[in-house]
């Protein structure tokens, strides 16, 4: 084989595609443990749907010390958004997506928060996004009665006294990842690669001509067999650290993950459903990280509407939903031993976050519901069980071990193994670590793919938010092909 796609899940896919896009004549094949592709991480209710363009999370722009903000994180999370919107837009118009509605929808992206201090910063970050080209069309009040058109749930019954203020950004978007992800899987049959389900991979072996060897077992039968490949990506969601550990390779070493699971609060009340067209996020809180603030979404599944609320935090020691219970154990090497103890040393605050949302019941959570949506009732609401994130913990010159909330691509010295740790922004920023995982691993090829790049992707290399006539005609294109509010 010249590629193995270690996991079924929205990176493989995304990978997959770009590879056979670039190099048709190139063997691909895919191995998935489960009985199908786009279940664990990816899957539609396993996380938020949220095409994470930094519009409305808080975290991409925190507050500096000294009372500034700095829009440059969010900025390069909105130009990896609209990679990925250029890429999927592109795919729409060459027919290997099917209509864009079965994995993308508008859902203006607003900003709730409550109190002078969250007041007083919200308005200082609008104020620093309307003046950047992909956040035009950014919208700021701190009126209940324009709040209210936004989003009505939001206002009704709110007791005065508390400062409240939101923002709001009408092209945001939900995306069902696991529609998409089937999708892509699909079209790569089509063109002939093999995605082989009920086959779990058990270690990787390097050969002495410098390949690799994959032992795999089906889950049927537990037959036993290997391939042999020139390129592996382990696209494994929370288990790439153990794949990753077997290949061998130095450069995962000093590596652990920290496995956080999520319950979302679910109702498909029509009279509620009627009423909420959008993602409201918030402020953390203290010691919650990052990706657990709290956000009341609109998402479309399956062509039905619903609203989740969430995430609750929920602890199991699985890296994957399917996972093993000895997972977090069997990570455990000399290496990554003291950054893990300082992590956990370092970071009480998570700790204490982690055990107080262990401890609410579905009263408890739909008390927090209530600090959003006052009127909510416990009988509306259902709780379902999200995907596991494996955070990682890695190696730090300093401090000795540290907990961290992105994605990281580990690649072998010659960039013939590679794999995704972490989880965010995760799935939406698929396109753009991929684009980064092609040019460290093949570097060979990479310049003679580029005009290919470029017609798929069209900002490819450049960005976008320099060059605003460029950002709004992409914004509009895009928009058009993937049927979105622009
Ligand atoms: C609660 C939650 C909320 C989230 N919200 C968002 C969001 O709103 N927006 C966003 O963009 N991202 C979000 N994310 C992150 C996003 O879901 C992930 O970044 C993304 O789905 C990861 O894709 P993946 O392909 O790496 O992993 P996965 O989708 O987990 O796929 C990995 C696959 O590998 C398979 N596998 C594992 N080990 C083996 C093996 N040994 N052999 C064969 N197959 C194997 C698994 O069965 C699985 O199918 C969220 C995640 C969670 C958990």
């Amino acid at each position: 084989m010249d590629v193995v796609l270690i996991g079924g899940g929205i990176m493989s896919a995304t990978l997959g595609t770009l590879l056979s896009e670039l190099q048709p004549d190139w063997k691909i094949v895919v191995y998935e443990r489960l009985e199908d592709v786009g279940l664990e991480s990816s899957n539609a209710w396993n996380n938020a749907g949220t095409g994470h363009a930094a519009l409305c999370e808080l975290n991409y722009m925190p507050e500096g010390k000294d009372g500034t903000v700095d829009p440059a994180k969010a900025i390069s999370i909105n130009e990896q958004f609209q990679q990925s919107r250029q890429f999927w837009s592109s795919l729409v118009d060459e027919g290997v997506l099917d209509a864009p509605t079965t994995f993308i929808n508008s859902a203006p992206h607003m900003t709730f928060v409550q109190g002078e201090k969250d007041v007083a910063y919200l308005k200082k970050r609008y104020e620093a996004l309307s003046k950047e080209p992909l956040f035009a069309g950014i919208e700021f009040s701190d009126d209940s009665r324009v709040i209210n058109q936004w989003a009505p749930l939001l206002m009704q019954k709110r007791k005065a006294g508390v400062p409240f203020a939101a923002t709001r950004v009408a092209a945001g978007t939900d995306v069902d990842f696991g529609a998409l992800t089937h999708q892509l899987f699909d079209n790569l049959k089509e063109r002939g690669a093999e995605v082989v389900t009920n086959r779990e991979v058990r270690g990787i072996r390097r050969r002495p001509d410098g390949t690799w060897r994959i032992k795999w077992r089906n889950s049927i039968g537990r037959t036993p067999g290997t391939t042999d490949a020139r390129f592996v990506f382990v696209g494994a969601g929370g288990w790439a650290i153990k794949l990753l550990q077997s290949s061998g390779i130095p450069e995962i070493k000093g590596y652990g993950v920290f496995p956080i699971g999520g319950q979302w609060l679910k109702t498909t009340n029509p009279a509620i459903v009627a009423q909420h067209k959008a993602k409201v996020y918030s402020q953390a809180s203290v010691g919650a990280p990052p990706m657990s603030v709290p956000h009341l979404d609109t998402r479309v599944v399956d062509g039905e509407t619903s609203v989740l609320f969430g995430p609750f935090a929920t602890f199991s020691p699985k890296f994957l939903k399917n996972g093993r219970l000895t997972d977090i154990v069997a990570q455990v090497r000399p290496h990554n031993l003291w950054p893990m103890i300082k992590v956990a040393i370092d970071n009480p605050s998570l700790i204490t976050y982690l055990v107080g949302e262990l401890l609410k019941n579905h009263a408890k959570k739909v008390d927090s519901l209530r600090t959003f949506m006052p009127t909510a009732k416990d009988e509306d609401w259902e709780l379902i069980q999200a995907g596991q994130r494996a955070q990682v913990m890695k190696k730090d010159p300093k401090k000795g071990g540290v907990l961290q909330f992105g994605t990281e691509v580990v690649t072998g010295a010659d960039g013939s193994i590679a794999g995704l740790l972490g989880a965010s922004p995760g799935a939406s920023t698929a396109v753009s670590i991929m684009l980064g995982l092609l040019k460290t691993c093949f570097p060979d090829q990479i310049s003679e793919w580029e005009p290919r790049l470029r017609e798929l992707i069209p900002s490819y290399g450049e960005t976008l938010n320099t060059r605003p006539e460029v950002a709004e005609e992409t914004l509009a294109e895009t928009a058009e092909t993937l049927a979105l509010t622009s």
